[in-house]
């Protein structure tokens, strides 16, 4: 048995209610630790004392919090490597790419920093006569966090930043399957001097920590990343006490290849955007919609440079796909690989594959020749594998586009300034891309989709500051 890593509650490390062992998707030999997993009593406790500590740190003002965060940004960018190399490990993200979301986490950091002195407000004059008008914006209070696997680090970093930088309290509920990099964040957040009660760590399961923190009633605004079917459950759970919510949910993520487009540009941006992560990104390209003269010749370069992609442990230099992150997920997506042949496509890779170690590896895969009413064009596999459907022309491209359930990113590779325009325009998504792959975005700047994707206020930027604080509106008359 390892040192077991404990919650942090009160500033306190609590052992919760039992230990959860992390294992590598890579070689599940490999043991990162155990992990303590809460039970709803720990939410409580974790609940009451990120009530108590909000408005100490409300009124701490905005230079101890700028501060808080920046020394938290300096501490993750000093510690990049080894938050990486656990990314990679409980992930299964190839080791540069997990450097660079750490890296990405600790600018998240800085930019809050920087944010939480810019509190933004208004003065009007009033509509009444030696009346004056101010609109200020306070801290929603105990903010409840609930993330996903896909990004252990830069997802949290970019929920505790924001809800930290604007006064409020936190408590984190990090996925079960990434428990490492939370962990991490949580001791250089305790490490930095964060008070006791303002950021609360509370490991565990979703059925238990995640709903007891969607019940908790000091918990005054929740924030997930997830699933379409628990952000829904959340949502309806969360609608009976009136919580404050935002919902970052799936993608069906499409990008249109038109005649015109640029060949190396278009297949290097589906190659990343489909694949890299191993297709474990919401905003992956899932859906390749290309016009019928290019069709051939993109599939044919795309299939041969997807082909040539070396799939295998994260940690290993070589590899430029990692693995699967779970059983479970490696099982869903070898399904869907079937169905793909089931629904009538032709099927590119897929399979799965025996690497140096036992791990969840799997070979990136298209499906050719698909339609979009077919199954693996409607719903998030999570993987890496992406569906091709052909068009006749830029109008049957965008319907196609927008034919979906989610509108997170979409995507356009084209050399017309007029289609790209209108796709510009006409995506129903939260995000466009042109020339460029759905996947990858920056971080001063809102994140977030339309449709069956997002439920609220945009993430990250300085529109995260809507979800994170409210408006007070005050009158005074000076006499
Ligand atoms: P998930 O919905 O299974 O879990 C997300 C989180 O919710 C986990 O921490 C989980 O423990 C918790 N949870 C589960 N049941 C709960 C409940 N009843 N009450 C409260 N919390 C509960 O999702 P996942 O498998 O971890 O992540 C993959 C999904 O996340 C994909 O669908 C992906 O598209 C989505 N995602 C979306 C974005 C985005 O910004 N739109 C970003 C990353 C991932």
């Amino acid at each position: 048995m390892t040192t077991p890593h404990l919650n942090l509650i009160d500033g306190r490390w609590l052992p919760g209610d039992h230990l959860t062992e992390n294992r590598n998707p890579s070689d599940l030999s490999d043991l990162i630790g155990h992990y303590a997993a809460g039970s709803a009593a720990d939410v409580a406790l974790a609940a009451e004392a990120a009530a108590r500590a909000q408005p100490g740190w409300w009124a701490a003002g905005p230079q101890a919090r700028a501060d808080l965060l920046d020394r938290v940004a300096t501490a993750i960018d000093a510690r990049a490597t080894e938050i990486g190399t656990m990314l990679a490990r409980e992930e299964g993200k190839i080791l540069p790419e997990a450097i660079a979301e750490t890296r990405r986490a600790a600018q998240i950091f800085r930019f809050f920093a920087g944010e939480a002195l810019r509190l933004p407000g208004e003065a009007l004059p009033s509509v009444r006569p030696g009346v004056e008008a101010t609109v200020t914006r306070e801290p929603v209070g105990v903010v409840g966090l609930i993330t996903p696997w896909n990004f252990p680090i830069a997802i949290p970093a970019w929920k505790i930043a924001p809800a930290l930088a604007f006064g409020n309290a936190v408590v984190l509920k990090p996925a079960e399957l990434v428990p490492g990099c939370a962990h991490l964040l949580a001791t250089i957040l305790h490490e930095a001097g964060c008070p006791p009660g303002v950021f609360n760590l509370v490991m565990g399961p979703g059925s238990v920590v995640g709903r007891a923190m969607v019940e908790a009633p000091q918990i005054t605004a929740l924030s997930f990343t997830g699933s379409v079917a628990t952000g829904r459950a959340i949502a309806r759970a969360g609608a009976e006490r009136m919580v404050k919510l935002q919902l970052e949910m799936g993608g069906k993520n499409p990008m249109v290849v038109l005649d015109d487009a640029d060949l190396p540009t278009a297949v290097a941006a589906c190659l990343n955007g489909a694949f890299f992560s191993t297709g474990q990104r919401c905003t992956a390209s899932s859906r390749l919609i290309v016009q019928a003269g290019i069709h051939d010749a993109f599939v044919a370069e795309l299939a041969r440079q997807m082909q040539a992609l070396r799939v295998g442990p994260a940690l290993d230099p070589a590899s430029q796909i990692g693995p699967v992150v779970s059983a479970a997920q490696l099982a869903g997506n070898l399904d869907y690989v079937a169905l793909a042949a089931t629904e009538g496509c032709e099927v590119i890779g897929g399979a799965r594959l025996n690497g140096p170690t036992e791990g969840f590896f799997q070979a990136p895969a298209l499906f050719l020749g698909a339609t979009n009413a077919m199954r693996v064009a409607r719903e998030e596999i999570f993987g890496p594998c992406a569906t091709v459907i052909k068009v006749d022309d830029f109008d049957a491209a965008l319907a196609v586009a927008n034919d979906s359930e989610f509108g997170l990113s979409a995507g356009i590779c084209t050399a017309s300034l007029k289609h790209a325009t209108a796709f510009r325009r006409g995506a129903k998504a939260g995000m466009v891309m042109v020339n460029l792959p759905t996947a990858g975005v920056d971080y001063h700047v809102p994140f977030g989709g339309t449709k069956g994707s997002s439920h609220g206020a945009r993430e990250q930027g300085r529109h995260a500051v809507e979800f994170y604080t409210t408006v007070k509106t005050a009158y005074s008359f000076a006499g």
